[in-house]
């Protein structure tokens, strides 16, 4: 048993000063019962909680840490960073290092911003298509998380097609007006869409691979489609990039897939671990934004310097090191070993990978957009999440997240893991 006493006892505080307990409500245990467990330091590929249990990690602080926890090549870089000062106001020589960096490895962009999170880079990145096409429509699909954006917080529903409906409360009906909310990986509505409204479109905006439904891959075609309608009809291809920007390959899904969009998104990371946003593009859009265009954006600690210290560390040792096939042998072996026990087990189930972000889905069917993820089986997530706890595998909280493989992961993290989920699904199947 897993002793979870000091967790507990620590939720109980949270509880009382910070709202159900926790900062980010992907960390709440929701959606699988009991009660947060409290961390108290990460080691490369493992979590070590206040009750002193180890636990193998494929959250990797849902997404950042493709390096493993406390990399050394990072930590020196920000420590080195730290003793100079954690913040000017003023331009630093990093910045434009990081810029160089994401320039050179991701196709899309010439010219890149920094920010504090995914969030604000979505958030800015609409807001400079907005301003450099003058147009208000933005196009975005169902299951796909673009941050808590008031205008990107939409759901689709039957209504969709003509109104965004707001999935938020303090959201208003105004803010979400110019949002539709399409199916993912349905290039013939995408058309219809266009056709119908293609001079009002500014942007569409999508996650090239899905990791906010947990991992839906896009199909055939789909990203093709979205590259030529928006340059048909004179609309901005927004790649939000958060999670795959150098995770499904250095040069993020743009680069595996060979599809360029106008602009993208980046975080996670990114910022190897610190609080990092990003966006950038074509430098013709880039230059829309203030100080040299019209289109206003700022930040009193963006291009901090201890956040570029540890992405340019994390980017540089990527880019040295080259881990991305590793990394996509490592999870197919894992993500084999999980469907073979699920397969003995007489679960029904599918599998879902992209490099090292992957998804087992309790689900008849094959999961490729927000519909069909809907009625994935919850509480048999439920009774899986938590026996693989017991057993020391620390997974996302929520069906609907991907799951990471870090370049720390061993041969034996799989095999145990694997051993895990055979007992787990096993015990659910009797
Ligand atoms: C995590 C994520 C965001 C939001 O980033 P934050 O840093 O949490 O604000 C946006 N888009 C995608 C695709 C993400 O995965």
């Amino acid at each position: 048993m897993l002793n979870r006493e000091k967790s507990c006892q620590a939720f109980d505080r949270a509880t009382g000063v910070i709202p159900g307990g926790v900062n980010s409500p992907a960390r709440a245990f929701g959606a699988v019962g009991g009660s947060p467990l409290f961390i108290e330091r990460g080691e490369r590929q493992y979590l070590y909680d206040i009750d002193g249990n180890r636990l193998i990690d494929y959250i990797g602080s849902w997404g950042p840490h493709i390096l493993g926890h406390c990399h050394p090549e990072v930590t020196a870089a920000i420590e080195a960073a730290l003793s100079c000062g954690t913040s000017f106001g003023a331009p630093t020589e990093r910045e434009s290092e990081l810029a160089e960096l994401i320039a050179d490895a991701v196709p899309s962009i010439e010219k890149v911003r920094m920010v504090n999170s995914g969030t604000e880079a979505t958030m800015s990145a609409i807001r400079l298509a907005r301003g450099h096409t003058g147009r208000n429509v933005v196009v975005k699909f169902a299951g796909c998380y673009h941050g808590h954006v008031d205008s990107l917080l939409v759901e689709a529903g039957s209504g969709a097609l003509t109104h965004g409906v707001p999935s938020s409360p303090g959201v208003p009906e105004g803010c979400t007006a110019d949002t539709l909310s399409l199916r993912y990986n349905d290039a013939e509505q995408l058309a219809d869409t266009f056709a119908k409204r293609g001079d009002e479109i500014a942007a569409v905006i999508l996650e090239p691979v899905v990791g906010n439904m947990g991992c839906v891959p896009p199909q055939p075609g789909f990203l093709e489609a979205c590259r030529e309608l928006c340059t048909k009809h004179g609309a901005l291809l927004i790649f939000d990039e958060v999670m795959t920007g150098f995770r499904v390959a250095y040069g993020g899904a743009q680069a595996r897939y060979s599809v360029t969009p106008d602009l993208t998104t980046l975080g996670k990371i990114v910022g190897g671990g610190l609080p990092v946003g990003a966006y950038g593009g074509r430098a013709d859009v880039m230059d829309s934004i203030s100080p040299v265009g019209p289109v206003y954006q700022a930040g009193t600690l963006s291009g901090n310097p201890l956040a570029t210290a540890s992405g340019i560390a994390t980017l540089k040792t990527l880019k040295a090191t080259d881990p991305y096939e590793q990394l996509e042998a490592t999870t197919t072996r894992l993500i084999e070993g999980l469907s073979d026990a699920a397969t003995s087990a007489g679960l029904p189930h599918q599998t879902a990978q992209v490099g090292s972000m992957f998804t087992l889905f309790f689900n008849e069917e094959p999961v490729t957009n927000y519909d069909i993820s809907a009625r994935n089986d919850t509480e048999r997530f439920a009774t899986y999440f938590q026996g693989m706890l017991e057993r020391g595998v620390y997974l996302p909280c929520s069906q609907f997240e991907a799951n990471f493989v870090s370049v720390c992961h061993t041969d034996e993290d799989i095999d145990a893991t694997i051993t895990a989920a055979r007992e787990v699904l096993t015990s659910i199947a009797r």
